[in-house]
């Protein structure tokens, strides 16, 4: 692929770490790469390498079968794979909205919970997935930064939260058909898992979802954005921009995170030049703190030229448990406790805002909150169960 004027380049400057997968095409690679606990069984029991596409299109097309019943397997690999086990998570609780959306709280073999959502919309579903266990980010507004961080999920557990939702989908007759990595967590900070799960995701005899139908979100890291560029120019970048000045950004973005916008603006027109993607722009609103029509008109000039949708959220209360015990860690925290007086914006003015982003020809659309009342919004639901607190 050749670099387009004044773009990035195709390939990491010498010097600049790159921390995306090996060239990996076979099925035996891919697995080693999902599960290699399961590619270190096939060794020691001596098993040719054709087995190991079965073995991992069992895992992506039978989501639901143990490997005790995987008929396309020997009895002898079943039994040694059952062991093993067939999913590196368990559901540890769900809760269904009436919308259908259906919201499952994983937990990990090491005893973490992470969420994923499943989104209903006519025969089609959407999965939103985690890449982190809580999240190093921190925003202000969002329930899973108040959770703390804990540790980067591996490609298994990111695919297993689309598995799990995979088994959903087929019991409500829905076809899986996007996923979008905006669950828990900055999926940029644990990009070679992230990639490794696209991989495995698009992997034609599995899952089998085109690249297009996924979408990687970020609060907006420069360097990541770049290198997701280069590693997947097809899959989607949703930009968490939320403010349209530094100075208001860094109020609800607080900490290292938190790059300037000048710099984060630049690594998306990267983004777009190299990989021709619309980008797509999350704007949680805010009553009285990011809606006003001064905030629309400097988000308007913010994104002036770019080929671009804006999906104005809207804004979930976070419970007030955590807000009184930030991460668990009983430390008071200013910026958070701020957030209990944050309120969602009134429908009036973010169709206000939504006329002004139009008028200036950029495309907004207004999200409704899907299984609001499952608490479906990121880091709700673990937050509420207190999954954090034991752990410090
Ligand atoms: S909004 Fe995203 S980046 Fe910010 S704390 Fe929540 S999960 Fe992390």
């Amino acid at each position: 692929m050749t670099a387009l004027p004044g773009s990035l380049p195709a390939r990491p400057q010498a010097g600049e770490s790159e921390p995306v997968t090996p060239a990996l095409s076979t099925p035996g690679l891919l697995l080693k790469l999902y599960r290699p606990d399961l590619v270190r069984a096939l060794e020691a029991l001596d098993i040719p390498p054709y087995r190991y596409a079965q073995v991992l299109e069992h895992l992506l097309r039978h989501p639901d079968t143990p490997f005790s019943e995987a008929t396309s397997l020997p009895t002898e690999l079943r039994a040694a794979l059952a062991d093993l086990g067939h999913n590196t998570l368990e559901t540890a609780a769900h809760a269904v909205a009436a919308d259908g959306t259906t919201k499952f709280l994983c937990r990990t073999r090491d005893g973490h919970e992470v969420e994923c959502v499943f989104m209903p919309y006519g025969r089609r579903a959407t999965v939103c997935v985690s890449s982190q266990v809580g999240c190093p980010v921190g925003c202000v507004f969002c329930a899973t930064g108040g959770l703390g961080f804990r540790r980067d999920l591996s490609a298994a557990e990111i695919v297993d939260q689309v598995r799990l939702a995979a088994v959903a989908a087929a019991r409500t007759g829905h076809r899986l058909s996007n996923v979008v990595y905006m669950g828990m967590g900055e999926p940029l900070l644990n990009l070679p898992a992230v990639l490794a799960s696209i991989r495995l995701l698009t992997y034609p005899r599995g899952v089998g979802l085109s690249h297009r139908a996924l979408s990687v979100s970020t609060i907006g890291l420069p360097a990541g954005i770049r290198r997701l560029a280069r590693a997947e120019p097809q899959v989607n970048l949703a930009l968490s921009l939320h403010a349209a000045t530094d100075e208001l950004r860094r109020r609800l973005v607080p900490g290292r995170y938190c790059q300037p916008l000048a710099a984060v603006m630049a690594a998306a027109r990267d983004h777009f030049a190299l990989t021709h993607r619309k980008l797509l722009v999350e704007y949680v609103l805010l009553e009285g703190i990011n809606d006003s029509p001064e905030d629309a008109r400097n988000l308007a000039r913010l994104l002036k030229g770019m080929v671009v949708t804006v999906n104005l959220l809207p804004w979930n209360p976070l419970p007030r448990s955590l807000l009184r015990d930030p991460g668990g860690t009983g430390r008071p925290d200013s910026a958070r406790t701020a957030a209990l007086r944050f309120a969602p914006s009134p429908l009036a003015t973010v169709q206000t805002f939504a006329e002004i982003l139009r008028r200036a020809d950029i495309e907004a659309v207004m999200r409704r909150s899907k299984g609001a009342e499952i608490r479906a919004a990121c880091g709700q639901l673990a937050a509420d169960r207190g999954s954090y607190r034991a752990r410090g």
